[in-house]
């Protein structure tokens, strides 16, 4: 046992090597398995009850009273508040909503949608960040790295821009949808575009981490995900602490699905909850390594002693069959997620259930956010068409409480908006399927007789 309150730990039974909360490592220096941050509750103050953590409210003009993620720093208290790295993130919104709720199929009231769209940069990334980048204060880094999909570099320039260190983001050429690009060249990041998918750039940025000193941000990172666990902290406030019975996500490199697993695994364990809520990983059809391995391989995290053979078996079969994630939702078009072990530990903390959905699924689902008055970009709605699919197969009951995660905004990816509503969509990047909520521009002539016509009379 690690004599500190906080430190960091091996996620694999058999191994469990620990280092000190200042070290920084992307991988277990052991075993080369992933890290975990781990606290000793008893030596750390806890609140008794989470509604404690409501009086924060009062105190907004404390910026970290104000964030979304530091009002639950006794929850991620690996650093102190001199290091903590903050632009209010966390101002997001938990809201039910009929349309998508019936879309779904389920009871009046029972479907909540939590938009983290509202971040600073336009997605849920931006929870991780200041956690990491906490993190990066904390071991004095001064240059920062990550691999990304998009909205990952897009938050890491931000947060860069903020504390004043050099980002440098690597990115799969013309595999990042345009609002994310925009937002990484805008925040002033050194982008480069490698000839490769994400996987490749994931192999690089390790790489070049390792040669160039590079603090490095991709969700290998335990201190991301530190941050992310507040995403649930917030449903259960906004739900008066009260549980729901599901919570859906889509599943990329699966940090978001393990931070949630690790938060409700503490939660429990801190008795700051009764219940665990189920929780249903969402992956793109073109891009389903986890649903491969949990529902036909079974693999499962087994009290932390894992197959990692079993990992590495699949990566290998990947290589060998030259097989290449393609899928219209970017920001899960990741076929070797770096988080899939700590996905296992969250689906076993949690009950959980995998599943995969069509591309075409994925956009009907994000016009009904859309059309019902929120919207989202094309992975969010990976979890809105997974619980419909759930629904329907009868795992999800239909008068149950569901969350479903929106991760990113509407306007990350306006390619694959306007693809699917007029039907032309960017070279390569074309959907097949009935588009069943087309909502088609309609050209008129500069002429009012037409224009009142087109209209309706
Ligand atoms: C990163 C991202 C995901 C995938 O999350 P993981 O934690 O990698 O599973 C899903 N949706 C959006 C919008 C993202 O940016
Ligand atoms: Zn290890």
């Amino acid at each position: 046992m690690n004599p500190n309150a906080v430190y960091q730990k091996c996620i694999h039974a058999d191994c469990g090597a620990t280092c000190d909360v200042g070290d920084v490592h992307v991988a277990c220096p052991v075993c080369g398995e992933l890290l975990d941050v781990v606290y000793d509750w008893s030596k750390l103050p806890v609140p008794a009850r989470l509604a404690d953590f409501a009086a924060r409210w009062a105190g907004r003009a404390n910026p970290l009273d104000f964030s979304g993620v530091w009002r639950f720093r006794e929850l991620l208290n690996f650093c102190d508040d001199r290091c903590r790295v903050t632009l209010g993130e966390g101002q997001t919104l938990l809201t039910p909503n009929a349309g998508v709720g019936r879309y779904v199929g389920l009871k009046d009231g029972g479907l909540f949608l939590q938009y983290e769209g509202l971040n600073p940069s336009g997605s849920f990334k931006d929870n991780g960040m200041t956690a990491a980048f906490s993190h990066a204060r904390l071991v004095g880094a001064r240059r920062v790295a990550c691999a990304s999909t998009g909205n990952t570099s897009a938050s890491l320039a931000l947060y860069a821009a903020h504390a004043g260190m050099q980002s440098i983001v690597f990115v799969g050429s013309g595999r990042i949808a345009f609002g994310k690009l925009a937002q990484a060249l805008d925040y002033g990041a050194l982008t480069l575009q490698i000839a490769g998918d994400f996987d490749a750039c994931m192999r690089r940025v390790k790489e070049a981490a390792k040669r160039l000193g590079l603090y490095l941000m991709n969700s290998v990172n335990p201190f991301r995900l530190e941050g992310q666990k507040t995403i649930m902290l917030r449903v259960l406030e906004a739900l008066a602490w009260q549980a729901p019975d599901w919570i859906v996500v889509p599943g990329g490199n699966l940090g978001n699905s393990s931070a949630f697993g690790k938060a409700f695994g503490e939660l429990k364990e801190l008795g700051l909850i009764d219940r665990v809520p189920r929780l249903a990983v969402i992956n793109a059809a073109g891009a389903d390594t986890l649903d491969r391995l949990v529902n036909q391989k079974k693999l499962r995290w087994n009290g932390g002693q894992y197959d990692k053979a079993a990992l590495a078996e699949d990566w290998a079969w990947q290589d060998r069959t030259h097989r290449l994630p393609h899928t219209i939702a970017s920001a899960i078009e990741i076929a070797r997620p770096v988080n899939a072990a700590k996905c296992l530990r969250a689906l076993s903390i949690c009950d959980g259930v995998v599943r995969s959905v069509s591309d075409a699924e994925i956009l009907d689902a994000k016009a009904q956010v859309g059309r019902c008055g929120l919207g989202c970009e094309p992975a969010s709605a990976a979890s809105v068409a997974g619980a419909r699919r759930l629904v329907e197969e009868g795992v999800i009951d239909r008068d149950a409480r569901v969350v479903c995660i929106l991760t990113g905004h509407a306007l990350k990816d306006p390619d694959a908006t306007v693809g699917y509503h007029t039907g032309r969509f960017a070279p390569g990047k074309e959907v097949e399927g009935p588009r069943n909520f087309a909502n088609l521009p309609v050209q008129v002539d500069d002429d009012i007789d037409a224009i009142c016509r087109a209209v309706g009379e």
